[in-house]
């Protein structure tokens, strides 16, 4: 008899759970990439399908170019395959978002009926959410608590499992990567080929230098975008080229301090995104806290655009957003600045934002994504309180005081003296840049009234 590995969001064959465990059986392996454009609601956006097409090529070479790619109902074509080459297992990672649980639910109940067995294992968190409750059964809403009793006390992450010893495959089909139709006609992507090594290896190349360096650095450097003090791991990490486990425990070789400690911290706050989504699955679309339900978002598509743009005429803001268009990624700072900016100085709600991050971003997480856009709404858990509204300029003064991040993205303001460069109206009315779409005093204390009206 023979086993399937479907892969999904582990694209990987180094601790890769799933396909380990499929290549300790005596089965030979059918590695399987199932693109489901039917039961997925939420279909990638452009810079995730760029990203899962070169991960998806790299991960055919690591596979000996054995990998079958389908599109369309992962049930369908699953159910085709079993029959076609005598399936007795399918190994899988384990699903922790509510979609893919209710699919992972159907499918389960199919196999047991055809008598496949379902092998599912944790190929994605550290800790699995299921697990990790309060003393009274319910689940965590603030992070250190989540983190320290719930995770670091509980158990240790399962350990690498490495690479699997021996892969016997059996012949796939003659079906082709450009099947699945991933890639948008216009070439917007050209740009981001020199710019990024989407492959297992450049994840581990990627960490390596990391740990060399910059993680001495990291919990002072990660608030300066113009520094390479971020390892940068998290696209890779979303697609699973690098696991979580590999990375804690390369981290726990180190000698200990107190960056190694918050870097590991940083991991938690996305174990932290997947528990809520799981624990509280409405938050997709709904505000965590409910009482954000009756906030009157103003929603203008002018401001908006201009936000997505970065022609807000606020440098730090219009710098990030320029970051994102460049080079499929945002520093984390400037993802609160200008996720801050939308929410609350454009009154635009948190969903179109997160939807735009969503479409544009190359690490975009289900998760993280609407966990770090609720968390800088103040609608979500543990969350930034909503009276609390970044100051872009000052944000801009204080985190790239030398102006390298604003000018790498605005390079027509490299005449504006540096103490103008965050509010370069003051300097000129006559500047080739875009001018300020709204004052900043004024839509701080309309954000607050707004507030007010539903506290
Ligand atoms: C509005 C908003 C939207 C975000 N959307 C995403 C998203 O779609 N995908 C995503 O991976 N992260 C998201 N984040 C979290 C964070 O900004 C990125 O993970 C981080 O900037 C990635 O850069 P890095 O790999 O250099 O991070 P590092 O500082 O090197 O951190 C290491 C890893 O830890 C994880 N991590 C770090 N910070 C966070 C965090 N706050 N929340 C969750 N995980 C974290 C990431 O996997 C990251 O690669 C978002 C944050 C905000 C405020």
């Amino acid at each position: 008899m023979n086993s399937i590995v479907l892969f999904k969001n582990n694209l990987r064959i180094n601790d890769n759970p799933a396909l380990f465990h499929a290549s300790e059986s005596e089965n030979k392996i059918l590695p399987v990439y199932i693109h489901d454009d039917i039961n997925i609601k939420k279909q990638l956006g452009s810079a995730s399908r760029y990203w899962l097409y070169n991960a998806l090529i790299s991960l055919n070479k690591s596979l000996n170019f054995n990998l079958s790619f389908y599109r369309g109902d992962t049930i369908d074509i699953l159910m085709k395959i079993i029959k076609k080459y005598e399936i007795s297992d399918i190994y899988c990672e384990q699903p922790f978002l509510k979609n893919d649980i209710i699919l992972f639910d159907q499918l389960k109940l199919k196999l047991s009926q055809l008598n496949v067995k379902f092998n599912i294992h944790n190929c994605t968190l550290l800790w699995s959410p299921q697990y990790i409750l309060k003393k009274d059964n319910t689940p965590y809403k603030v992070f250190t608590p989540f983190y320290r009793k719930g995770c670091l006390e509980k158990i240790k992450p399962d350990l690498p499992v490495g690479v699997p010893n021996k892969l016997n495959f059996l012949p796939k089909d003659d079906s082709e990567i450009d099947d699945l139709k991933l890639l948008d006609k216009f070439r917007w992507y050209d740009k981001m080929d020199s710019q990024w090594d989407i492959s297992e290896n450049s994840a581990v190349k990627i960490l390596d230098s990391f740990l060399e360096s910059s993680i001495y650095n990291y919990k002072k450097g990660r608030d300066f975008p113009a520094s390479n003090d971020t390892s940068k791991l998290s696209p890779y990490i979303r697609f699973g080229l690098i696991s979580v486990n590999k990375i804690w425990y390369a981290l726990d070789r180190l000698n200990f301090d107190r960056n190694i400690a918050h870097y590991k911290s940083e991991l938690g706050w996305r174990e932290f995104s997947y528990y809520l989504l799981y624990h509280f699955s409405f938050m997709d679309t709904k505000n965590l806290q409910t009482k954000f339900d009756d906030f009157n978002w103003e929603n203008s598509s002018e401001k908006f655009d201009a936000w997505k743009k970065g022609e807000t005429g606020y440098p730090i803001v219009d710098a990030a957003m320029r970051e994102l268009w460049e080079t499929g990624y945002i520093h984390n700072r400037m993802r609160m600045v200008t996720a801050s900016f939308l929410v609350k100085n454009l009154l635009v709600d948190w969903r179109l934002g997160e939807s735009w991050f969503w479409d544009c971003l190359f690490d975009a997480d289900y998760a993280s994504n609407i966990a770090g856009w609720q968390w800088t709404a103040g609608t979500g858990a543990d969350a930034a309180p909503y009276f609390r509204i970044f100051n872009p300029i000052l944000q801009g003064e204080k985190f790239d005081s030398e102006g390298k991040y604003t000018l790498k993205y605005i390079p027509q303001l490299k005449d504006v003296p540096l103490k103008y460069l965050q509010k370069p109206w003051e300097f000129s009315s006559n500047l080739d840049y875009a001018n300020r779409i709204v004052d900043l005093k004024d839509s701080r204390d309309n954000a607050l009234y707004q507030y007010s009206l539903i506290k």
